[in-house]
């Protein structure tokens, strides 16, 4: 019999935890990935640039692996049915695999951990993607923290060495299964096409050190876009953290905690993918302007600081962070649209879209979420231009048409007039 280990948001061979405990199974492994046509469907770019990343990524796993002599067993088709397949064309000891906390995820490993059940399968699952999990860090009562930074706190007091150290994959490849290069599909027979996208590399350490000053200010380098990487895991989350700890300024670290928490509160709350974390912030009697949506998304507000935003977001698949924090404070309170409707936007273009952390950004931005801003504090465009972008080069750079300000388009909405709206949206919905 083989052990298969199932690869899914853990694209590595290096330092993966569940992989590791296979390959000390006792029996042969085989890697499986399976491209899930439940999500697939979902996606609305057939160029979706994420699809390419996985596809370029499980092609260069599979030539790793042909080196040890082995190869990746690639499937598309609905998970559950994929493992029909799977269950019959093997004789499986056991499936190893990592935790993925997004509800559909937690759906479906429980329908294939009963699946498998019922053919005296087992199904083994490690942490994999954090450092800490679900109730690794929790109040003293053991209920989840709700609050960033009491969680914080507990999560470096919880932290040792071992938390940080590798899982030494490479001694065991021996143990992988042997055999020809196995076929994979092609985005064709997938019913994607190739994206013209360009992947950000996985370096990082130059940012650490200035992180602090740097970070705030979009027209920088300051910040590492590692995030396509942690998404997907081409990265490992404990090399990244075992590199930032040794750095005495741990602003940078601090980031990949909030990432940890967003997973947590995810995993604790998973009605806040798509309701409101605190529910009074459900009642808010939306704007849900369409046009002033289409205006938001192709850049067009007439406010050069949100237009820069998702200029850089349409061409590039990313958007600097500060400046994610105005473009949705604007779309959620100045326009007074959904906030899921531009979660929702994000989740189609960004090469980093992380449910937890877009759902986190963005309920923070909108006010509804755990330890989010106060409805009251509405991001002023123009302030947050001159304290962040002081010389207009972020902005000069999405935007270039702004050079000539007299035929810069008026804003789709006056930000004072929006603000007082908002305030009053806001309290409505609250005092009811
Ligand atoms: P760096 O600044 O170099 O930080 C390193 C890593 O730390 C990031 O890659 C990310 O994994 C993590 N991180 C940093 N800031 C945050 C944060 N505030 N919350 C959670 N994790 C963080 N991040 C995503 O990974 N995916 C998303 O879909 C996402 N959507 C967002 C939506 C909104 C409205 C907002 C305000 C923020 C969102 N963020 C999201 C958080 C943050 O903007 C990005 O993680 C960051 O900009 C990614 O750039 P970087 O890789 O250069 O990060």
């Amino acid at each position: 019999p083989v052990s298969v280990f199932w690869f899914r948001r853990d694209l590595r061979l290096n330092d993966n935890a569940g992989l590791y405990h296979a390959l000390k199974s006792g029996n042969p492994v085989l890697p499986l990935f399976i491209f899930d046509k439940e999500i697939l469907d979902e996606l609305e770019d057939k160029d979706d640039a994420r699809v390419t990343f996985i596809y370029n990524v499980i092609e260069a796993l599979n030539k790793e692996l042909h080196k040890h002599g082995s190869s990746i067993l690639v499937i598309y088709d609905k998970a559950e049915h994929a493992w029909d397949k799977i269950i019959k064309e093997h004789n499986i000891a056991a499936v190893y695999t990592n935790h993925d906390y997004e509800p559909y995820a937690t759906k479906r490993d429980e329908a294939v951990k009963a699946k498998l059940a019922r053919h005296d399968i087992g199904f083994k699952t490690f942490k994999d993607q954090v450092i800490f999990e679900k109730d690794e860090v929790t109040k003293d009562d053991g209920k989840p923290y709700t609050v960033y930074t009491p969680y914080q706190r507990k999560w470096y007091a919880a932290l040792k060495p071992f938390y940080l150290k590798a899982y030494p994959t490479e001694k065991y490849f021996k143990n992988l299964v042997k055999t020809k290069a196995l076929p994979i599909p092609s985005l064709q027979d997938m019913d994607f096409e190739k994206s013209k996208a360009d992947f950000p590399d996985q370096k990082y350490t130059d940012v650490i050190g200035d992180y602090a000053e740097k970070r705030d200010f979009p027209a920088i380098e300051g910040t590492s876009h590692i995030g396509l990487h942690l998404r997907f895991g081409t990265v490992s989350i404990r090399e990244l953290a075992k590199t930032a700890h040794g750095y005495p300024n741990k602003t940078w670290l601090n980031e990949l905690i909030w990432r940890e928490f967003y997973m947590m509160i995810l995993h604790h709350f998973p009605h806040t993918m798509d309701h409101a974390f605190r529910p009074e912030y459900d009642r808010i009697r939306w704007e849900n302007n369409e046009e002033q949506f289409k205006a938001w998304c192709e850049g067009k507000t007439g406010y050069p600081i949100v237009d820069a935003g998702m200029r850089e977001l349409n061409a590039t698949g990313f958007m600097h962070n500060r400046v994610r924090m105005i473009v949705a404070s604007f779309l959620s309170k100045d326009l007074l649209i959904d906030w899921r409707w531009g979660e929702h936007y994000f989740a189609r273009k960004l090469l980093d879209y992380e449910m937890a952390s877009n759902v986190g950004g963005w309920q923070w931005a909108a006010g509804s979420g755990t330890d989010a801003a106060p409805y009251f504090r509405i991001f002023n465009p123009e302030s947050q231009t001159k304290k962040f972008d002081p010389e207009l080069k972020y902005i000069k750079k999405w935007v270039p048409e702004y050079a000539d300000f007299s035929k810069y388009p008026k804003p789709i909405v006056d930000h004072a007039f929006a603000r007082e709206r908002c305030l009053k949206a806001f309290k409505i919905a609250l005092v009811k």
